[in-house]
């Protein structure tokens, strides 16, 4: 019989110019910390003075923080905190790709609780310490569609000494507001948009093919297999085309909501190692690098997933998808029309010698995530999935 547990507290503003409303919401607080990428990009672009305009208009006073890398470090966080705490900020406003509202996240908390953002992480090095006080309250506001993250409670922070990525969430670490609008989503480079709208699509293809898929996160899954599935190319091919970028930010967020009531599995805890270890490597390229091989092991080995691949197959367009391997083979042609089949770990300096390692690694810091994988995935099968991703 199916159970599951869903608790999703975050407002969520969705669609065209929904920026523009964020000024009529109700503040959770007079002074906001608004952290954003070390990049360029949220400012050039504007994106930044809307938001303080938007906030202004609201009353809140604004306090940029901005030193968030790609892959964010914990050095960042604890920066942040102290940022937040110099300034009195009673709200983190988190600005930017996934990278920048994960920090936020873990920089809300840090702002209230003592000691060092590691003592709070559980498994590997972490020190498995309880938060003692409640973080400060989040606006999430993503300008790319890939990690979901202003619709569920995680972050995923690398610590730089031990080289791990390790994720963080909780009942107060969700958003309390999430604008998504997607013309904000509009200047995203074709490469990242191919690298973030397959990480969103793999938040659901994990969720379905999860031990913890129930009615709801399948719900949730299958709709954002569509949005993604059926519309990246096109919003690959043109980063102007509203209607398709649209289609890839929903399917984002709903991909959040899967991991709020539902699970990834096994292939975002063998990618973390990878772009752990590797900080130039974008955490969409990782998952794309291992995902036929890791896909097709579960298609050889656990054949009560067959209709389950089949069900992709089909959300993803392959309307007459009657055997799983044609969930291998939209997925593939999809990767070939995202420019993105052809990606080598090598490229970003991983060498073949790292990957027993990095097995080690995965099941260290993520085994809750192997849990969740229908068949297990031994030592030996997962090096076998990382040597046949190896070019
Ligand atoms: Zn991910």
């Amino acid at each position: 019989m199916d159970q599951f547990n869903f608790y999703m507290p975050t407002r969520i503003l969705f669609g065209k110019g929904a920026l523009s409303k964020l000024r009529k919401q109700r503040m959770p607080g007079k002074r906001a910390l608004i952290v954003i990428s070390s990049g360029k990009s949220t400012r050039s672009n504007g994106y930044l003075a809307r938001v303080e305009e938007e906030l202004a208009s609201a009353g809140v006073e604004t306090f940029v923080f901005d030193q968030i890398l790609a892959n964010p470090v914990v050095a960042n966080v604890e920066a942040g905190a102290a940022a937040a705490r110099e300034h009195q900020c009673d709200f983190v406003v988190g600005l930017g790709g996934g990278s920048s509202i994960d920090a936020a996240k873990s920089i809300a908390t840090m702002a209230t609780n003592e000691g060092k953002y590691w003592d709070y992480i559980f498994g590997g090095t972490g020190g498995g310490q309880k938060m003692k006080c409640d973080p400060l309250p989040l606006i999430a506001i993503p300008t790319t569609a890939g990690t979901g993250t202003e619709a569920d409670p995680w972050t995923v922070i690398s610590n730089e000494e031990t080289q791990e990525k390790m994720a963080f969430g909780n009942d107060k670490t969700f958003p309390v507001i999430a604008i998504v609008d997607p013309d904000l989503m509009l200047t995203v480079p074709p490469q990242f948009t191919a690298y973030q709208g397959f990480d969103a699509l793999f938040h659901s293809t994990e969720g379905y093919i999860a031990t913890k898929a129930n009615f709801m996160s399948d719900l949730f899954a299958l709709r954002a297999i569509e949005s993604v599935g059926r519309n990246l190319a096109a919003a690959y091919q043109d980063g102007s085309n509203e209607a398709a970028r649209e289609q890839v930010a929903f399917g984002s967020t709903l991909s959040g909501v899967v991991m709020c009531v539902g699970s990834t599995t096994s292939e975002h805890a063998l990618e973390h190692p990878m772009s752990a270890h590797h900080s130039d490597l974008p955490h969409g390229a990782g998952l794309i690098m291992i995902s036929i091989a890791y896909y097709t092991h579960f298609i050889k080995h656990a054949p009560q997933l067959r209709e389950r691949f089949i069900d992709m197959a089909r959300a993803m367009g392959k309307l007459d998808a009657s055997d799983p391997m044609d969930f291998i083979t939209v997925l593939t042609d999809l990767q070939k029309t995202c420019g993105v089949y052809d990606l080598k770990m090598s490229d970003y300096g991983i060498r073949r010698e790292e990957l027993p390692a990095y097995v080690k690694d995965a099941k260290a810091t993520m085994a809750g995530a192997f849990r969740m994988d229908h068949v297990a995935l031994s030592d030996e099968d997962c090096l076998a999935i990382y040597e046949a991703s190896y070019r």
